[in-house]
């Protein structure tokens, strides 16, 4: 496990459970609706500045989840994004696995 990651792994249930350093955000902007967005935060604009306050930029990744009332932001670290998408593939392998022996 990479350092300072705030990660725990309920094995009997398979549930990854994954603290980000940062909360995460409601952006009432309008959105493409059914789409999960992620980005690099890599814009030094000034609105850009403004809204990712003190955190660097090109420090960090931005996944953007639809829901009925607006866009959850989720800020990641790159060890945060890294572990979600090892998950995230390790899942998909997992039940394509499961699929292949039924
Ligand atoms: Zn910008």
């Amino acid at each position: 496990m990479e350092r300072g990651l705030m990660l725990s792994y309920d094995e009997d249930e398979g549930i990854l459970w994954l603290h980000p350093l940062f909360g995460s955000k409601l952006s009432k902007e309008s959105i493409e609706k059914h789409s999960i967005v992620c980005t690099i935060d890599d814009c030094d604009c000034e609105d850009c500045e403004k809204k990712r306050g003190p955190i660097g930029f090109l420090s960090s990744i931005l996944l953007y989840v639809p829901t009925e009332i607006g866009m959850a932001i989720q800020r990641l670290t790159p060890s945060e994004a890294r572990t979600l998408g090892n998950s995230l593939i390790s899942y998909a392998n997992d039940i394509d696995a499961i699929q292949e022996e039924m």
